[in-house]
């Protein structure tokens, strides 16, 4: 029988909705980087991933406004064809000495880098290793690529083991791919141990460190966090988090920087990044350069936050308590809104059946007495912690 397109629309809501994932957009006023309006309510955020409230900066703004007086709001074209501003070569080479890489290539934003980049290295006869949990964005590059893609156990290195001893010698090129800082729970990628994988089997290793620049490893991100710096083949990351502005990058040698600037689709056919937007980066990677206690503060908030509740110490600024059932997961958000803090419920799918949580990111601005008041109102909610 005939269902108009928005009959059916109608109806996945509706199902959303009975199993409480039915998400809706709440128009949010970020004045500073963790004062926010919402509904009417003044709220202290712990919930942006701007760690260290470089988005309000400024000199982030200012360079972003002196771009804009002089280049324009918009790139106008694509990189390849009239889009390529000077900033952006600037912005990449500002990003590959920070790395310690050769090159980089900078995107329109995270997602359409790991869009970009899988597809432009591995293809149908290679094999992708991805830990399951990481970000959405990691899976949809694997999935475009064409090649086999098998997820590895969180952080499961005997597990990763086993599935590169099946499966490496029936393909071509092998990738493992993870989240440096895992963007819901908070933990680091085992990466050295990874690496030794890799060069076991005879794989690349690709980290998307959307959390960590500017935020672990003295501010370089994952590749910083162990006792040796590593170099992962592809380093991508992102902009738009701890750097407050937009846009995304891959940190690699230049001939792979290369290739990705011939072969990955979201560079080729997009339009380049607004100068602006590269300006506001530069402006931020500077102060991350030369401000490493500034980059250690967001994780020692957190820190404090754990303290105070008894939680197991943080890897990252990221903290979750995970509830378990969605409902929970919303009560316990609406109770926090009401004592003035704004903490987002995160639900299936954005993490999986069972593991609703709240998920607190904490920066460098959260004051000591917003943390012990928060840390307060959550002791006061006597939640149960579900085991994840
Ligand atoms: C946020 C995020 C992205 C996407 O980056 P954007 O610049 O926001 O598109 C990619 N990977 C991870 C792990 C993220 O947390």
């Amino acid at each position: 029988m005939f269902k108009s397109l928005t009959a059916f629309a109608s109806d996945q809501l509706a199902a959303l909705e009975a199993r409480r994932q039915r998400r809706r957009l709440a128009s949010t006023d970020r004045h500073d980087s963790i004062h926010v309006r919402r509904g009417g309510r003044a709220l202290v955020s712990f919930c942006c991933n701007d760690y260290l409230n470089l988005s309000a900066h400024g000199a982030v703004k200012a360079a972003a406004a002196v771009a804009i007086e002089r280049f324009g709001a918009g790139a106008g074209a694509s990189r390849l064809v009239t889009g390529d501003h000077p900033l952006l070569g600037e912005l990449e080479r500002a990003l590959a000495t920070f790395k310690d890489t050769e090159d980089a290539v900078v995107f329109g934003s995270g997602y359409l880098a790991n869009l970009g980049i899988i597809p432009a290295v591995m293809g149908s006869g290679d094999l992708i290793l991805v830990d399951e949990l990481s970000h959405a964005c990691i899976l949809g590059g694997a999935r475009l690529s064409g090649a086999q893609e098998l997820r590895f156990h969180h952080n499961d290195m005997a597990h990763l083991e086993t599935l590169l001893d099946q499966h490496r010698s029936s393909v071509r090129h092998a990738l493992i791919v993870t989240d440096g800082v895992f963007s819901m729970d908070g933990d680091l990628a085992a990466l050295p141990q990874i690496i030794e994988l890799a060069q076991k089997f005879d794989a690349w290793v690709m980290t998307d460190d959307a959390h960590g620049l500017g935020t672990i490893g003295g501010g370089v991100g994952c590749s910083n966090a162990f006792t040796a710096p590593l170099q992962p083949e592809l380093q991508m990351g992102t902009l738009s988090k701890a750097l407050g502005s937009y846009g995304g990058y891959l940190c690699a040698s230049q001939a792979v920087c290369e290739l990705v600037r011939n072969r990955a689709r979201t560079f080729v056919y997009s339009t380049g990044l607004p100068p602006a937007s590269a300006a506001a980066a530069l402006a931020a990677l500077e102060i991350v350069r030369s401000d490493v206690a500034l980059c250690a503060k967001p994780t020692a908030q957190a820190a404090r936050f754990c303290e105070a509740l008894g939680l197991p110490a943080p890897q990252s600024p990221i903290v979750p308590l995970v509830l378990g059932d969605e409902q929970s997961a919303l009560h316990a958000s609406a109770a926090l809104e009401d004592a003035g803090f704004l903490v987002t419920a995160i639900r299936p799918p954005t993490v999986p059946a069972g593991t609703a949580r709240l998920r607190f990111t904490f920066t460098a601005a959260h004051t000591d007495a917003e943390i012990d008041r928060l840390a307060g109102e959550v002791a006061k909610l006597h939640l149960s912690v579900a085991a994840e």
